[in-house]
């Protein structure tokens, strides 16, 4: 087992990490911006290592800076997180070639999986439903229109380097579509500095169904069941459950059968989850993002498992603890996105934290780095906490949830909690009836009911 791991990583994911290898036993580093100089996961690490200055390029992805941390430190590993290097090829390359072990999947599975064109038809030749659409990426916007007449509009026109919702565009019919495939195309250019694209046919009332996956250096892969994260905006994620209210016990063995059988088939090793759109009874796969996620824990509280600790433990060659048949699912849990921005203009809201108290007690748990006096920095993303609650039954967890956000103190800045517990009140959300874009439809009807009342 490893003696030292470096964190490549900052936030409540960092600290999470950290957490992880206090209980294996494992000495860490955090390294960190100047903005961070003060985080949790700084103070909560065994050691820490100043890389830059607060822009993300000079700091948190600045390869040598990192690998140079490595060394000093003499740690024997590395772990990326989540965001910033951590489905970056290239890095995975250069920590093994200086001689660390990537806490992750090689830097060939990365590649592949990286490249949205190519991760499509590599599951689709091992077994999996595709969203209809292009054999790759588009040549030219006359291509793209030709064979968006022929799946029939809407169109999702999507970068092949895509992330985090960006270069991607909706076109409803012919008149937009040239529009929509140079917005996206330059979104793409100046987000993952790659304009390519590829196409789907847009789907109007899936779930997003994602599958929890390990595998392990010796052949082994198993699945811990899907997470429904269909409350999102603009591409993003909100508000998480599992299990999905929208699946019968067949479709859930199903699908976590199927993706388990991909993972095993390539070799995977290390953790990784394949996101899906569900619709009428059928799957699609959309992406496999190959490291932890944001949302991890939910499928922590439900089967028990710690999916850092496993995926430490594959990267350092060990079998995995599980087999599939150990892996029982119990009760129901959330996780809500507690996020630094103006609750109705999603206006980022960075700032000093005057006064913080997190919630507690039965199945309540809080991933967060933050703490009373914790300046949020305006330079990275706004989520500022995950507040996770785990009961036995749908109805039992959004009612500790409510009590949790309720007890919730976050003041000097403001937070999305008000909307997470609009979202609680709705009846369909009570009823787990929604898809992907309900959140939005909602959002707009609000808006102009509070327009008109105004
Ligand atoms: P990213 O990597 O940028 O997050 P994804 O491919 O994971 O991109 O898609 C993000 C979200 O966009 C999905 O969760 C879903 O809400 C929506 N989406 C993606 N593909 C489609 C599609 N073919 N039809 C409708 N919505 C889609």
């Amino acid at each position: 087992m490893f003696k030292k791991i470096l964190i490549a990583n900052r936030g409540e994911i960092a600290l999470r990490i950290v957490r992880a290898c206090k209980e294996m036993g494992i000495a860490s580093v955090v390294v960190h911006s100047t903005a961070d100089a003060n985080g949790m996961a700084v103070r909560m690490a065994d050691e820490s290592v100043c890389i830059g200055p607060p822009p993300s390029r000079q700091s948190y992805l600045n390869i040598p800076a990192i690998l140079s941390a490595a060394t000093v430190t003499g740690a024997d590993a590395v772990h990326p997180g989540i965001g910033f290097l951590s489905e970056n090829e290239q890095f995975a390359r250069m920590v093994e070639e200086h001689g660390f072990t990537f806490i992750g999947p090689t830097p060939e599975h990365i590649a592949k999986m990286g490249d949205k064109a190519v991760a499509k038809d590599t599951v689709k030749a091992l077994g999996l439903p595709v969203v209809p659409g292009s054999d790759g990426i588009l040549k030219s916007p006359e291509e793209g229109l030709e064979l968006a007449k022929k799946i029939g509009f809407p169109v999702l026109l999507k970068a092949v380097a895509g992330g985090g919702g960006k270069g991607m565009k909706v076109a409803h019919g012919e008149d937009d579509f040239k529009s929509a495939y140079s917005m996206a195309s330059t979104e793409a250019k100046n987000a993952f500095n790659n304009g390519d694209l590829y196409m789907e046919k847009y789907l109007t009332a899936p779930r997003h169904i994602e599958i929890q996956l390990i595998g392990d250096t010796h052949g082994n892969a198993i699945h811990l069941g899907e997470r429904d994260c269909s409350i999102q905006r603009r591409h993003q994620k909100v508000l998480e459950e599992c299990p999905s209210p929208g699946l019968t016990p067949e479709q859930r063995k199903f699908a976590g059968e199927l993706a388990a059988g991909v993972v095993k088939k390539m070799g995977y090793r290390g953790v990784g989850t394949i996101e899906m759109l569900f619709e009428d009874g059928k799957f699609y796969f959309m992406e496999m993002n190959t490291r932890l996620q944001v949302e991890h824990p939910i499928t922590e509280m439900i089967t028990g498992v710690d999916l850092v600790r496993e995926q430490i433990r594959v990267a350092a060659g060990l079998p995995l603890s599980y087999k599939q048949e150990d892996i029982k699912f119990n009760g129901w849990a959330f996780e809500a996105r507690i996020n630094a921005e103006h609750p109705e203009t999603f206006v980022p809201s960075p700032g000093k934290i005057t006064r913080y108290h997190a919630p507690g007690g039965l199945g309540v748990r809080v991933d967060s780095a933050i703490y009373d006096g914790y300046s949020v920095p305006p330079t990275y993303d706004s989520l500022v906490a995950k507040l996770i609650v785990h009961a036995q039954t749908r109805e039992e967890a959004m009612k500790r949830m409510e009590r949790a956000l309720g007890e919730t103190v976050i003041e000097g800045i403001q937070t999305n909690i008000p909307l997470q517990q609009l979202i609680l009140a709705q009846p369909d959300f009570r009823k787990g009836e929604f898809n992907i874009h309900w959140l939005e439809k909602f959002l707009a009807v609000s808006q102009q009911t509070a327009k008109k009342a105004s």
